[in-house]
């Protein structure tokens, strides 16, 4: 009898099993067993062993799941040190890395059978049995070649597809054989053929890609890449906007393709695959499998359950979940946008971070990384200062197209001099419409983030605030509804002020709605563009939007933090950044850094093509360190002060953040709970424990919630830290005190 070892997709530790050898198992298969006695659920198989766990019952596995393993054994490697970096169990890692479809579980066996899925599958072809030889199949032909020239033409077709793949035996996908439908079935009668149904499989033989010639400095830029990865490191490639990163890249995908080996290219969003994979199938046509959430989930289980029964030189596109996608032989993984927070995983636990996890992945796999971005991450530039990532840089656009004119437009200054128009400094306007008469276009943008448009009241000062989340409510004028960004809530606009009774709400801050309704009004004739969350609810919505603008049936695109990520329009010479100052002053240590990528990132929009790009920025600071650093494009001057910081504060990337997050709907008993754990961690800690606090967002879902912060110092034992945390924070769990109060944790939190 063997023993298996089996992750659940559960808070848990791994449990035994039986199995029985007739079921031909093997480790990293997904299999079904029962757990409690009315459930019947997905695991994976981690191990195997001969000797009988000492527990009184073992129960067996029922079944096998899909007729090839789902975790490799690098896979198996990654999860482990997600689990353990990340602080939590195996199977909460599969329950993230695994699709809803591809581990179904049921209260019943067959309710699970109804909910399992197939790889997809598409129709083979072979000839008949007694035609699979040169011979037999010439005799045929000569016979009927002259009655049925179509039929022995189809045949003959099939013959040498499948001699191609290595024998006349060998089964051809049906689309290859380019004939309707008729005349397969034809043969079918005939018994000339057989017809077979097996998983899709990707053609992978072309590999002749028409690639773009690139200019003496990307040439350059690809060599140092090369070199670093000779030597065994990740290259860090730091190109400004505009420097044809992407091209870069697809040299390397082409060259990795070729050897049969596999792509990821990570994405931190969404809505910037679509363009991307289309700029990629423009190359490796037919190649790319995309993969996010917006993706049904039978899309999403399929997709993975193909990728698993791949034999290798698959072109991937995805965001972070994308890392956990089944890659026989991963020979690249490009990180576009390395410096976006997206590729943190916020929640559920593991909390990790995409990025680190492929710097992770080619160690354990063997596989070159690239990390491109125009605005590396501080962590990553430390990593490129200390050598131990190869760095890069791209200083120049590609081509004729130069970097944009920075100004900086006061505010402040504006409204002394008469020159502002509701939130538009002339500056801005003039640059506007010297770009629309020149028939081109312009970007604006509005950072939405902490700074919607809210109501307050100009007697009192009271603004309407959500009652279980205690954030501030933003209005939506379309519904004229006051609603909580967090949880959903919402309620009518009050037109009288609820708190001190006088009729005297105003509308405060402004999102980018009222900026597209301002400009609107401001430039008539000029036809206009919104993107953001509410426009882009859908990926055809969003799409119609962009395509819309890139066709030039737009002159101004208005937008949110969407507009940084990577567009490419080749038309726009004005960006206007309206307001830099909610940027500035966001409370969090890493405020510089991102006002400043942001800022870098909007301004990248500007002037793509051969005219030199204008960007406005609208400040009521002119002189913060953040915009001079922005207005002359420097980098590394940034970067030099704002390391100079981080380090006298030790905080990244000369530290580890961890973040204890304790959530209770009681809040006199959390504050105890977190004191009793903040003091627990201070005893093993010292002064590298930070707080209790409330957190930044107080409430949340009608549970208060606490933080505790844990810095440790870049070099200490990550390791060590880990295993002094799990013994303070059990402390305070194994008191029944705090029982119901809910601890997560967040290392390298953000
Ligand atoms: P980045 O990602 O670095 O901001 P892109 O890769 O989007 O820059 O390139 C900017 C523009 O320049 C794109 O329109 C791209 O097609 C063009 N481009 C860059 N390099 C080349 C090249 N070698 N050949 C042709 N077009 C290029
Ligand atoms: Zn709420």
């Amino acid at each position: 009898m063997l023993y298996a070892q089996v992750v659940l997709p559960l808070a848990q530790p791994m449990y035994s099993f039986s199995l029985d050898e007739s079921l031909a198992v093997e480790v990293g298969d997904a299999v079904v067993v029962q757990f409690g006695s009315s459930r019947y659920c997905t695991g994976i198989v981690w191990s195997l062993t001969t000797e009988r766990p000492e527990y009184p019952r073992i129960k067996p596995i029922l079944k096998r799941l899909y007729s090839t393993p789902l975790v490799t054994a690098e896979a198996q490697r990654l999860w482990e040190w997600i689990a353990e970096y990340y602080m939590c169990t195996i199977g909460e890692v599969m329950r993230v890395a695994l699709p809803a479809l591809a581990k179904p579980s049921a209260t019943t066996l067959t309710e699970l059978d109804e909910r399992s899925i197939e790889p997809p599958t598409e129709t083979f072809i072979a000839l008949t049995e007694e035609l699979r030889t040169e011979e037999s199949l010439e005799a045929y032909v000569n016979k009927h070649s002259r009655k049925a020239p179509r039929r022995t033409a189809t045949m003959e077709r099939i013959a040498a597809l499948a001699a191609e793949r290595g024998g006349m035996d060998r089964f051809v996908p049906r689309r290859l054989v380019d004939v309707e439908t008729q005349h397969i079935a034809e043969l079918k009668r005939r018994a000339l053929i057989e017809l077979r149904e097996a998983p899709i499989e990707a053609t992978h033989d072309k590999n002749d890609f028409l690639l773009p010639t690139l200019s003496a400095a990307q040439q350059h830029a690809l060599e140092a890449i090369d070199c670093g990865h000779a030597a065994g490191k990740v290259a860090l490639l730091h190109g400004v906007t505009g420097s044809g990163k992407t091209e870069i890249y697809i040299h390397l995908i082409a060259r990795t393709l070729a050897e049969g080996r596999d792509v990821l290219v990570l994405v931190p969003e969404i809505v910037i695959t679509s363009q991307l994979v289309e700029r990629l199938e423009r190359i490796f046509e037919g190649r790319t499998t995309t993969y996010h959430s917006r993706l049904t989930p039978l899309r999403r289980g399929e997709t993975f359950l193909r990728l698993a029964s791949s034999t290798g030189g698959e072109l991937i596109v995805g965001v972070r979940s994308a890392i956990f996608l089944p890659m026989r032989r991963p020979g690249l993984i490009v990180v576009d946008e390395e410096h976006d927070a997206n590729y943190k995983q916020v929640d559920p636990t593991p909390r990790y971070n995409a990025r680190d996890m492929a710097v992770v992945m080619s160690r354990i796999y063997g596989a070159n990384v690239v990390l491109g971005s125009a605005t590396p991450s501080l962590e990553s530039l430390a990593n490129a200062m200390s050598g131990k990532y190869a760095y890069v840089e791209l200083k120049e656009r590609w081509g004729e197209a130069i970097l944009p004119e920075i100004i900086v437009s006061d505010t402040i200054r504006a409204v002394k001099r008469n020159e502002r128009k509701t939130h538009f400094n002339l500056e801005l306007l003039q640059n506007i419409n010297r770009s629309l008469s020149a028939g081109e276009q312009a970007i604006l943008f509005q950072n939405r983030r902490g700074y919607a448009p809210y109501i307050q009241c100009r007697t009192c000062g009271y603004s309407p605030r959500c009652p279980h989340c205690n954030v501030t409510l933003t209005r939506h004028k379309a519904s004229d509804r006051m609603e909580c960004h967090y949880c959903g809530y919402n309620m009518p606009t009050p037109k009288m002020c609820p708190n001190c009774e006088v009729q005297d709400m105003a509308l405060m801050g402004f999102g980018t709605e009222k900026v597209a309704e301002e400009i609107a009004r401001l430039i008539p004739e000029a036809r206009i563009e919104r993107l953001d969350g509410d426009t882009s609810t859908s990926e055809r919505a969003f799409k119609r939007i962009v395509t819309r603008f890139d066709s030039g049936e737009a002159d101004i695109l208005v937008g949110t933090q969407i507009l940084t990520k990577g567009f490419d329009f080749g038309g726009v010479t004005t960006v206007g950044i309206l307001n830099a100052d909610n940027l500035l002053t966001m409370p969090d240590f890493r405020a510089s850094e991102r006002a400043f990528q942001l800022m870098m990132q909007v301004a990248g929009r500007a002037g793509r093509r051969n005219d030199r790009g204008r960007v406005v920025i609208q400040t009521s600071q002119p002189k913060h360190p953040v915009i001079r650093f922005v207005a002359t494009g420097d980098y590394h001057a940034m970067a030099n002060s704002e390391l100079a910081e981080r380090q006298a504060f030790g905080y990244p990337p000369y530290s580890h953040l961890i973040r204890l997050l304790m959530r209770h709907e009681d809040y006199n008993l959390l504050h105890h709970a977190a004191h009793a754990l903040a003091g627990a961690m201070r005893k093993k800690f010292g002064v590298r424990v930070m707080g209790p606090v409330s957190a930044a967002l107080e409430m949340l879902r009608g549970e208060h919630r606490a933080e505790i912060l844990l810095k440790i110092e870049a070099g200490a034992s990550m390791k060590r830290a880990r295993t002094l945390l799990r013994e303070a924070i059990a402390a305070v769990e194994g008191d029944a005190k705090y029982k119901t109060v809910k601890i997560s944790i967040d290392v390298d939190a953000l």
